[in-house]
């Protein structure tokens, strides 16, 4: 689904992957669940290009199903992986960046349950990622740590479109936008203190990684 010219969002995968055209190649922003590799892939061949196409995956942060799909879109593609060194290391190790904080018995044997069942294949990293560096995609992809979520998290934001990728730091919801919160938030502090950091950046668009894209953003990042 074209948000705009050159920003796609691959459909109907459980955290939304979102691609990025260039005349160099195309960049993904993370990886969907385990499986999701297939629906990634048909979606670019839907738009003509072929796998070596794809020539960088941005991973936002290492939770299961934003890096489920990664190790074979990267056998498959060649593409080089980019993340923050915390994330690097959770995806090279194949496993979440924090523990999650079950508040029950039965969320707590869900949360295992889901770890077995959604492992994700590990993968070396290529680059690591830090504040403020700029990528050459979209006409300069800036580099945004917005931890909280995950102690590494990283937003993705370019001011050429005013379009901000923003993982799971802030959740797309039927009822708005929402700061990360409860069992699988690392440290609500942070998450709110990124929370302002990513108000202020001036986003017109916001991409979450869970939720519909919210294309008028500007005064609706959540108040904290
Ligand atoms: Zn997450």
């Amino acid at each position: 689904m074209e948000i705009i010219p050159n920003v796609h969002l691959v459909p109907n995968t459980v955290a939304n992957p979102y691609l990025l055209i260039d005349p160099d190649g195309l960049t993904l922003i993370d990886a969907g669940l385990p499986g999701s590799h297939r629906k990634i892939l048909r979606y670019l061949a839907s738009l003509g290009f072929a796998p070596v196409d794809l020539k960088r995956i941005l991973i936002t942060h290492a939770d299961f199903d934003h890096v489920g799909g990664l190790a074979p879109l990267k056998k498959a593609s060649g593409a080089r992986v980019y993340a923050s060194p915390v994330e690097a290391r959770a995806i090279a190790e194949g496993h979440a960046s924090r523990p999650l904080k079950p508040r029950s018995v039965v969320a707590r044997l869900l949360f295992d349950l889901m770890a077995r069942s959604f492992n994700p294949a590990t993968v070396q990293v290529d680059e690591l990622l830090s504040d403020g560096q700029i990528l050459p995609v979209l006409g300069g992809l800036r580099v945004v740590e917005t931890p909280g979520h995950t102690p590494g998290h990283i937003s993705l934001f370019a001011p050429s479109a005013q379009i901000l990728f923003c993982g799971d730091s802030i959740v797309s919801g039927e009822a708005g936008l929402r700061v990360s919160s409860g069992a699988n938030n690392w440290n609500q502090a942070k998450s709110d203190e990124s929370a302002r950091k990513q108000a202020a950046l001036g986003a017109r668009i916001l991409c979450s990684g869970h939720g519909p894209v919210v294309m008028d953003a500007a005064g609706k990042f959540p108040q904290v």
